[in-house]
């Protein structure tokens, strides 16, 4: 039977490029300072949505919260094979941390209403928390599965799937709708189509169509117009504010987040005195010693 599978991703800052300019003065992050991709994990979580979407049929439906400029990654996403995307963008989400986050997250999901199986990063490359799945499953009241690497099995509502721990491999079952957070290294993501490339490259939200009118100074009629036709082709990304999500303010962006970062320092570990021991038994019990008085070990 077909599934419908959302993917929850992030717009994260290419963190292979972290610059001092890349948190501004109140501990948030300088988004705008820094090239901006898919998170890594995400693209490992859309993969797993989309193989499910190959064996079972159905739907695949995308959505990030963040920035106008987040809509590059649904975009991506498109391209790669998803079917819809939608953009959570409002002023009253910004400096979310994850309680927020996540409950903005879980009011766009029951929005949708019908659901099989959310597929989140198992952590943002940014923030690193891996709170966010957890909390919008807690917040949906579905079960779920973290660090997920594999979907062993998946039929008549029910789902085994392997999941990796600091101890090993564990095979956990459980019945929809749930919710999976993946691994990186779970999949090898497929590439973007080029025939998708070609025709969800035109694909805006309605934020990027008002800005384009805008600078031609065309009149909001031609605004609904281009929307309507780019709607038609199914080339409008949808953009749900916090108007459309009918949310608590109190709960989202600044107001709902009762943690900020307050600080981020860089730390570069520079190697310090070094001291060599023979490869010999002495030597090694020599090191293991002085490591265990150094409390390194044990
Ligand atoms: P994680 O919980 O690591 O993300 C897990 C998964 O949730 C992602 O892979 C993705 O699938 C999904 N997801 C996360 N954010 C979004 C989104 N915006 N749209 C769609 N899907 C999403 N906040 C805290 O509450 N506590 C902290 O300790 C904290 N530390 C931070 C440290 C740094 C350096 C930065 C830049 C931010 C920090 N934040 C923290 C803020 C945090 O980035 C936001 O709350 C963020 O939206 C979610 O937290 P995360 O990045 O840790 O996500």
């Amino acid at each position: 039977m077909p599934l419908h599978s959302i993917v929850l991703a992030k717009q994260v800052p290419d963190t292979t490029d972290i610059t001092p300019r890349a948190m501004k003065a109140d501990g948030t992050l300088n988004r705008s300072a820094l090239p901006a991709v898919l998170n890594q994990d995400d693209l490992h979580a859309l993969e797993m949505a989309l193989a499910v979407k190959d064996e079972h049929g159905g739907t695949v439906t995308i959505i990030t919260m963040g920035p106008s400029a987040a809509a590059d990654i649904l975009r991506e996403a498109l391209y790669r094979g998803a079917d819809r995307a939608i953009l959570l963008t409002d002023r009253r989400f910004a400096a979310a941390d994850t309680l927020a986050t996540s409950y903005t997250l879980s009011a766009a999901v029951n929005k949708i209403k019908t659901f099989d199986l959310i597929f989140c990063g198992r952590e943002a490359s940014d923030g690193n928390t891996a709170q966010v799945g957890p909390q919008v499953a807690e917040k949906l009241g579905i079960p779920q599965i973290t660090c997920v690497d594999q979907i062993c099995s998946l039929d008549g509502g029910r789902l085994e799937a392997r999941r990796l721990s600091d101890e090993g491999c564990e095979r956990v079952r459980a019945i929809l709708p749930l919710l999976i957070t993946v691994i990186s290294d779970s999949n090898e993501p497929r590439p973007p189509a080029a025939k998708r490339l070609m025709r969800f490259k035109k694909a805006l939200t309605p934020g990027e169509v008002k800005k384009r009118i805008g600078a031609e100074g065309a009149s909001d009629q031609m605004f609904e117009s281009r929307c309507r036709a780019l709607k038609d082709r199914g080339l409008l990304i949808e953009e749900w504010n916090g108007d459309d999500l009918a949310i608590d303010p109190s709960r989202c962006g600044r107001a709902g987040s009762p943690t900020w970062v307050k600080k981020i320092e860089r730390v570069v570990l520079t190697g310090g005195e070094h001291k060599s021991y023979p490869a010999t038994d002495e030597g090694v019990h020599q090191l293991m010693h002085e490591l265990m008085e150094e409390h390194t070990f044990g």
